[in-house]
């Protein structure tokens, strides 16, 4: 389906973004993985994406930084010629109540989940808008949607993404780039491994379908919006949550 595309996935070295990155591989995609980890750390995710027969690349980067996410993306496209889709997928927490949140915490979440996405959109739409062709997905969360205590600037920082979804999905619109959010809901990854059980146990009363979400859910959603099936579907956020905000 996705034959002789080019795919960047941010945050691919593990979770959700490496599931990500081996569904769009499974379905043909070249993919480039853009993580903080060093190479070392990433060769598994790496291994498993080669067997499937596409050409992988790795680039270690900070997306916070955006010099060096406009290096990175201009170096992809010198050696693939475009990019056909981005998933904007790293992002950190650094829980605390406000009382008690540090200015450092509150820049740094920014500065990773929100502004890496702006850079890693930014420097590659310039690029999708001469192919006239792009899609775009945004891995947002679903207590963007309905706050959360203890992580105000998480729940900002995956609000403004949805913000910066629906901007984007209307001024590249007419060049045929599609950018749609993705709120997961409470999926089993390192990042949720640790939260406590009673906060696990809590969160799961809360999910209407009564079982935690895997990261292949989030995968095939993405799959989803990438695919020819969803080129009418732009600006949207699609919750991928069990029910959990209903
Ligand atoms: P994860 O297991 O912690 O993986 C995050 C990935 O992002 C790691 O590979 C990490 O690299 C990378 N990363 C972190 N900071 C980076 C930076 N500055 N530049 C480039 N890469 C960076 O997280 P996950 O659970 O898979 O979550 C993936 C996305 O889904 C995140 O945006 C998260 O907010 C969102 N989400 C997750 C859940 C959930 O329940 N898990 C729910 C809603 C939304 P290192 O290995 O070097 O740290």
């Amino acid at each position: 389906m996705l034959k002789e595309q080019v795919a960047v996935i941010t945050g691919a070295g593990r979770g959700i973004g490496a599931e990500i990155a081996k569904a769009l591989a499974q379905n043909h995609a070249n993919i480039v993985i853009v993580d903080y980890s060093a190479l070392d750390a990433v060769q598994d995710t790496i291994a498993e994406i080669k067997a499937l027969g596409v050409t992988v690349q790795y680039y270690q980067c900070d997306v916070s930084n955006f010099q060096k996410t406009k290096e990175v993306v201009d170096s992809i496209v010198k050696e693939f010629g475009k990019i056909d889709i981005l998933v904007n997928n790293a992002g950190i927490t650094a829980d605390k109540i406000l009382l008690r949140m540090e200015e450092s915490d509150w820049d740094r979440v920014l500065n990773i989940n929100l502004k890496g996405s702006f850079n890693m959109t930014k420097h590659t739409t310039t690029h999708m808008m001469r192919k006239k062709y792009g899609r775009i997905v945004n891995i947002s969360s679903v207590v963007a949607l309905m706050g959360n205590v203890g992580q105000a600037n998480y729940v900002a920082s995956k609000a403004g993404l949805i913000g910066l979804t629906k901007t984007v999905a209307k001024e590249f619109g007419g060049k045929n780039i599609t950018v749609n959010a993705i709120a997961p809901g409470y999926i089993k990854t390192a990042m949720t491994d640790a939260l406590s059980e009673e906060v696990r146990n809590s969160m799961l009363k809360m999910v209407p379908l009564g079982y935690l979400g895997e990261v292949k859910d989030i995968a095939n959603a993405v799959l989803f919006l990438v695919s020819p099936s969803a080129r009418y579907i732009t600006g949207v956020t699609l919750k991928v949550d069990g029910g959990m905000y209903i």
